[in-house]
């Protein structure tokens, strides 16, 4: 039987095709914005940020209580209390799942000090030194920097690529229930093809 061809082109060649572009289609919505909450946040001022090379991972951690504080509570607190212009993170990521912003992504952070002329911070809220991340928290954890590895060209191979807080700073942040799971994240972002 002669081979069916359209234009020139096999049924068989075309088929891949076609495969091929299913593939490509289905990578790019792995890789699509999450579902992001945007607050309406009054900071005092802004600064553009130009450089993205890193990825921190924070906890709201306060002392004595695995809290699920809500980003307009961080934003009040890092006004009146710290002073800042604002919430120092870029996401807060609530217990349920839920992703907040916070400082606008493009805008430079006060969450890593010495760093946040060149990096991005989440903030998972709760205590991890007492609690753990929930699963849910998690998925979205991985979801977000997923996607802000695609944003921003982040290579999530590179070593120093996705941080906790105590990997520049003198601190516990992000306790040790989630700086333990941070591989999780990486290996997340890495076979996904960020
Ligand atoms: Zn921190």
């Amino acid at each position: 039987m002669a081979a069916i061809s359209t234009m020139g082109m096999s049924l068989y060649t075309l088929d891949s095709l076609i495969n091929k572009y299913i593939v490509e289609a289905s990578s790019k919505l792995e890789t699509a914005e999450p579902m992001i909450y945007k607050r309406l946040l009054d900071f005092t001022e802004y600064e553009q940020r130009k450089v993205t090379d890193f990825i921190v991972i924070h906890h709201t951690g306060f002392p004595d209580e695995d809290k699920d504080s809500t980003v307009n509570d961080i934003h009040e607190l890092h006004q009146e209390v710290n002073g800042w212009a604002g919430v120092g993170y870029h996401y807060l990521i609530r217990k349920n799942g839920m992703i907040e912003q916070g400082r606008r992504p493009d805008m430079i952070g006060a969450h890593a000090l010495h760093y946040n002329k060149t990096s991005i911070g989440i903030c998972l809220a709760g205590n991890f030194d007492i609690g753990t991340p929930t699963r849910v928290q998690m998925s979205s954890a991985q979801e977000l920097t997923l996607w802000l590895c695609n944003k921003y060209n982040i290579d999530p191979h590179k070593k120093n690529a996705i941080l906790g807080h105590c990997d520049l700073n003198d601190t516990s942040c992000p306790g040790n229930n989630l700086y333990r799971e941070l591989d999780e994240i990486r290996e997340y972002c890495r076979y996904n093809g960020a």
